[in-house]
């Protein structure tokens, strides 16, 4: 193509993006009735066609993967022309209105109402107005592509100011380029602490870091928080070797700490979203750890995103395949560079792996599904409501630890191995194939680049055959003791019987109220949800503590006498004690045992600070 050719086009396409820039669906946000948990809001939306235009409330939320009934808490829909007057709204589903007339302008209005402030709800009250945007605004069918504006009107006296990942434009509008930017970008107005510093990255462009604090602390205490937060940030950018490149040039952490909301962690394409219940002083590590896992995602799902997540669909679940590599390996980073920047100690870090372990290697769900399956999962699991039992003790095991554990594992075998290879290194190069690029990927995408990497197609074929697509499990034992980290027996010789969910104790005995895990001597035995266990061994049961002190006294092999009611039947049977099946990883130095200098030297090579004042 010659150079007049192309010059011509781009008269063209540009003459064409005129004509095809569309008005922006603008909303006016108004907290009129606050101390009543109410907002009113309304949106205006022009250059209709002529017929029906639908008005929905999302059915899910970016970030979390089960649906909700966001339609419940909006009403007094009502809508206009743009003279002001009444046009009839039907509406069709809980959550879908629909204008059937029109001449080609609309404006909508309806009251929200909210009180739980976390990742995924609205929380309105004098204290804030935490607005995650699904939750809170409804959307025009067929406006998806336009761009959005909002203006919100803030009640005089409140000294709220206005945290979001929104552009902010003159004449106080807060700007998204299109609905998916919008539903991402949840906006928290209260009267918060605000700091923010600057990076820059290796191509020399500044990026900006926000944290908008709204809790109850001194200016000093925040200052603290905020040098922490800058280390841990220095640390993460590490592992990539840059910040993306922020869409508006910003990144804001938006943390509400306090008793009132519900603890909860979201990330966005540049902000997240953390609800910490309790107190600020004291806690500012725990309160780290949230904002670490949800400040890699900024990376590993934001831009290194599933194909299964894009683009994100707000009536529907959203099933993905991939969130053991999407939440797993974002859970293994979130602590391991807590551990790097300092935060947690060597034995520490060790106690964090515990959970991860032992849901990976001793629970049933992992015994028998893969990872894969187990991201699928997420679609009932991740906030999701249900009134009906499950059978998750046998069937589940979320994709956070198994995803964490099959990271850890992934790590010490490339540290090990393979001749200078880490995850780090992985994980840069999944960064620049996909994040950077924005090409959403499969597991085969990532099995492939993993043979690439490690220039084994074998290793990684084997690797993703046996352990992401199947539930068989990395030599743990073997790989943490490269580290000098002994995993072994948190109870040895111990009786166990199997975990269960305890009831409330009724004069009779003692309630089961989750499912028995199948192979545990209860489950075994025919015991399961509901059953009462009256008396075991001849002795009475009455609570819980008193149960398991009992077990507590017998041997591993002891075969017991089960006395339970079931559906008002009594039924006896015998049972017989198994080891408990728990393991804890503690460090070879707690063991007392030796460490040699190549463990030593892959500790520090693995766990140690990488950022530098460079960085
Ligand atoms: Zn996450």
């Amino acid at each position: 193509m010659n150079y007049k050719t192309l010059t011509t086009l781009t008269v063209l396409l540009l003459s064409a993006k005129i004509i095809v820039a569309q008005h922006a669906v603008r909303y006016d946000v108004s907290f009129t009735n606050y101390k009543h948990h109410e907002a009113e809001i309304t949106i205006n939306v022009d250059e209709l066609s002529s017929g029906p235009v639908l008005f929905r409330m999302s059915r899910s939320s970016p970030g979390r993967y089960a649906t909700h009934e966001f339609g419940k808490n909006v009403y007094n829909v009502k809508a206009f022309d743009q003279q002001g007057k009444p046009l009839d709204v039907k509406r069709l589903e809980g959550d879908l209105y629909e204008v059937p007339n029109h001449k080609g302008a609309i404006k909508l209005s309806y009251t929200l109402y909210g009180v739980h402030a976390d990742g995924t709800y609205a929380d309105i009250d004098p204290t804030q107005a935490h607005l995650n945007i699904p939750a809170s605004f409804m959307w025009v069918k067929g406006k998806e592509k336009s761009p959005v504006e909002v203006k919100f009107n803030i009640p005089e006296g409140l000294n709220w100011k206005v945290a979001s990942q929104l552009d902010y434009k003159p004449n106080d509008v807060y700007y998204a380029p299109s609905l998916q930017y919008f539903m991402d970008s949840p906006t928290e107005l209260s009267n918060h602490f605000q700091r923010s510093w600057q990076l820059k990255n290796p191509d020399g462009k500044q990026q900006s870091i926000k944290l908008a604090l709204h809790t109850i602390a001194t200016d000093a205490e925040v200052d603290n928080y905020t040098e922490m937060v800058k280390r841990l940030v220095l640390e993460q950018k590490a592992v990539f070797g840059e910040l993306p490149n922020y869409d508006f040039g910003n990144y804001t952490f938006i943390q509400n700490v306090n008793m009132y909301v519900k603890g909860d962690g979201m990330e966005h394409r540049n902000s997240t979203m953390i609800t910490n219940q309790g107190a600020f002083r004291g806690n500012e590590i725990d309160l780290l750890s949230t904002l670490s896992h949800e400040f890699f995602h900024q990376w590993n799902v934001e831009r290194i995103r599933p194909k299964t997540l894009e683009p994100f669909d707000f009536e529907h679940a959203n099933m993905s395949n991939e969130l053991w590599f999407a939440e797993g390996f974002t859970n293994y980073y979130g602590t391991l560079l807590l551990k790097r920047a300092g935060f947690y100690s060597f034995d520490t870090y060790c106690m964090m792996l515990n959970s991860c372990l032992n849901s990976v290697l001793s629970l049933p769900g992992a015994k028998q599904y893969s990872p894969v399956t187990m991201s699928n999962q997420a679609v009932f699991v991740d906030a999701g409501v249900a009134v009906d039992q499950t059978n998750y003790p046998n069937i589940f095991v979320s994709y956070y630890p198994y995803g964490e554990a099959t990271a850890l594992a992934l790590d010490l075998r490339l540290r090990t191995e393979f001749k200078n290879l880490t995850l780090d290194k992985f994980m840069q190069l999944v960064w620049q194939k996909h994040g950077k690029t924005e090409i959403p990927y499969t597991n085969s995408d990532l099995q492939k680049l993993l043979g690439e990497f490690t220039g084994s197609k074998d290793f990684a074929d084997d690797f993703f055959n046996r352990y992401i697509y199947n539930a068989e499990k990395n030599n743990y034992e073997l790989l943490l003791g490269k580290a000098g980290i002994l995993l072994r027996k948190t109870a040895p010789e111990k009786a166990w019987l199997g975990d269960f969910q305890p009831g409330q104790s009724t004069y009779r005995g003692l309630k089961i109220a989750s499912a028995t895990q199948k192979g545990s001597p209860l489950y075994e035995a025919g015991l399961d949800i509901n059953d009462i266990i009256l008396s075991v061994d001849g002795q009475n049961i009455s609570d819980f503590s008193a149960f398991q002190r009992l077990i507590a006294g017998h041997n591993v092999g002891d075969r017991l006498t089960i006395v339970y009611d079931h559906r008002g039947t009594n039924n006896s049977t015998i049972l017989t004690l198994q080891e408990n099946p728990y393991l804890t990883a503690i460090t070879y130095e707690q063991a007392g045992l030796d460490v040699t200098a190549a463990m030593k030297k892959l500790r520090e090579e693995w766990l140690g600070m990488k950022a530098t004042s460079v960085n």
